[in-house]
C-alpha cells in the first residue's frame, strides 16, 4: 500500500520504475486534513510517496499522477516500449524537442539533420540537443548525467561541441549586456 504524503520519498521517474518493477499492485491510500491515523501507516502502509515539496488538500491528485506516471512502464501499457525509455529523465537527460509535418510553419524549419534520413545524425542531433537543453534548464543533472560517463570520440565531440555552443551564446549575451548603456 502506498500512502500519497508530503512526507514521502518525492516521486521521480526512478521511483516510479522502481515501483513499476517492484509491484503488480498497488493500493493507493489518499488523506484528508490532517492526513492518517499514525497507526495505519504504521500497519498497512509499504511506502510514502510525495508529490512534491508542497501541500495539497488530499492525496486524490498525487494518486492520479502516480498511477499515469507507473502504469506507462508497465509492459504492454504504451505503443511503444522505447518511447519511455528515450523520454526526459529515463536517459538521465531531459528529452530533445519533438518535431512533426510540415517541414516550414510560419517561417519556422524542422532541423536539417531530423530531414535527411541518415540515422547517425538523427542520433547525433538527438544527444546534442537533449545536453543542450539539460545543461541549460537541469545543470545539476547534467552534472549527474556526465560525471564519469565514457562517450565514443565521435560522441565526446558533439559534447564538446555542445559546450562550446553554451560558452558562445554565454559570451555573446555578456557583451550585448555591457554594451548597453
Ligand atoms: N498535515 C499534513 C502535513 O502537514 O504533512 C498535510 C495533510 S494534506 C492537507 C492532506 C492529504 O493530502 C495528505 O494526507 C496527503 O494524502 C495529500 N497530500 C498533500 N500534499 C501532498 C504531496 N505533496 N504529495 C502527496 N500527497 C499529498
Amino acid at each position: 500500500m502506498v500512502y500519497l504524503s508530503p512526507a514521502g520519498r518525492v516521486l521521480n521517474q526512478s521511483v516510479a520504475a522502481e515501483l513499476a518493477d517492484r509491484y503488480d499492485n498497488l493500493i493507493l491510500l489518499c488523506g484528508h486534513y490532517e492526513g492518517v491515523d499514525h497507526r495505519i501507516i504504521e500497519e498497512l502502509v509499504d511506502e510514502e510517496i510525495s508529490l512534491g515539496d508542497f501541500v495539497l488538500t488530499g492525496g486524490e491528485i498525487p494518486a492520479c499522477v502516480l498511477v499515469d506516471c507507473v502504469a506507462r512502464l508497465v509492459p504492454g501499457v504504451l505503443g511503444c516500449e522505447e518511447s519511455a525509455q528515450t523520454e526526459s529523465f529515463s536517459s538521465g537527460l531531459l528529452e530533445y524537442p519533438q518535431y512533426t509535418r510540415p517541414r516550414e510553419f510560419e517561417g519556422l524549419t524542422v532541423p536539417e539533420p531530423l530531414l535527411n534520413g541518415n540515422h547517425a545524425h538523427i542520433v547525433d542531433w538527438q544527444l546534442s540537443e537533449s545536453l543542450y537543453i539539460t545543461l541549460r534548464r537541469r545543470p545539476e543533472m547534467a552534472k549527474a548525467y556526465l560525471d564519469g560517463r565514457k562517450f565514443t570520440r565521435h560522441q565526446q565531440k558533439v559534447v564538446d561541441a555542445v559546450f562550446d555552443r553554451i560558452r558562445e551564446e554565454d559570451e555573446a549575451a555578456k557583451a550585448q549586456t555591457e554594451e548597453q548603456p
